[in-house]
């Protein structure tokens, strides 16, 4: 399988292109970067660390695309929306890792998905999808004198919050209760804030240091709480989990697909 890595400079991009290397079935067709980057025209291999692979990093993606079977993209909103118009227009696979998408954004996914194969998960690892299921079990199972609260922590230089993972959990937990995360989610506060409102869903943000990604969703209930955890130690999995998702969505229809498809969860 072709595989083209987005954003190629970037945490993720390193780890993608070393995973894609070291897969068996699997070649490095293209690399990605931002129009004007300074690592635009390097080796791709160099850049993530291993020997020269023969891949020119490039900031022009259709031909690129055009050439591939999939796209891994973790990127930025703004970019991961332009991508898929393209990925669409080449007839690839695009896998979406990036978070922090606005509903706007994700309509435009959607509208991509029409004519291309979108898997899209906020965490790509086969941990937290399965953390996922479980939340979606608990809530359902648990009435609502159990407050559902989720805490995250990531690395300082993360940009988004909730982290997409937290809001995958959210959503998770809201599916569980079958409410919808919008109308239940409290996401800051601060202040005066007054008692927690019954069935809302509320997250808490920590930010520091190198955290990879821990994540629990916390069920408080009268004198007893459950306690889900997940917790990232390196970026690997969620890089396993893209390949494992370009993989699965090779001979699928077009539409958009989520990580639950590619394990079956
Ligand atoms: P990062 O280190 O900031 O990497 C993002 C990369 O994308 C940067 O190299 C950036 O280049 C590049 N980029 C920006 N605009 C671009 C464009 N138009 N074309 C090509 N490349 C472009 O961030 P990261 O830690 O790798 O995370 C990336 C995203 O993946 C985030 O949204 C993060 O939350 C998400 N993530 C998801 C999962 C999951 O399992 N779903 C796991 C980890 C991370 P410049 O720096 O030059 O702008």
């Amino acid at each position: 399988m072709k595989l083209v890595v987005t954003g190629a400079e970037g945490r993720m991009g390193r780890m993608l292109i070393r995973a894609v290397a070291e897969a068996e079935g699997c070649t490095l067709s293209g690399a990605i970067e931002r129009e004007g980057s300074h690592v635009v025209g390097h080796d791709a291999g160099t850049l993530a660390g291993l020997s020269p692979l023969g891949v020119e990093i490039s900031d022009d993606p259709l031909p690129i695309f055009a050439e591939a079977d999939a796209v891994l993209d973790f990127t930025v909103p703004k970019a991961t929306v332009a991508f898929a118009e393209l990925a669409a227009q080449a007839r690839i696979v695009h896998v979406v890792g990036t978070t922090g998408l606005s509903d706007e954004d994700l309509e435009k996914l959607k509208a991509a998905s029409y004519h291309a194969r979108i898997v899209r998960s906020g965490n790509m690892s086969l941990g937290v999808n399965l953390v996922a299921s479980l939340v979606r079990k608990v809530a359902a199972a648990l009435g609502e004198e159990f407050d559902i609260e989720v805490l995250e922590m990531h690395h300082r230089m993360k940009v988004d919050a909730p982290s997409g993972t937290a809001l995958l959990l959210g959503e998770a937990a809201a599916e569980g209760r079958a409410v919808a995360l919008a109308d239940t989610r409290v996401s800051t506060r601060d202040g005066h804030t007054g008692a927690r409102r019954p069935g809302d869903i509320g997250f808490a943000t920590l930010r520091g240091g190198s955290v990879v990604g821990d994540h629990s969703v916390i069920f408080a209930g009268p004198s007893e709480r459950i306690t889900l955890s997940h917790h990232a130690e390196d970026r690997a999995i969620f890089a396993r989990g893209a390949l494992k998702a370009a993989q699965w969505a090779f001979d699928k229809p077009p539409g958009l697909y989520g990580m639950d498809d590619v394990l079956g969860l």
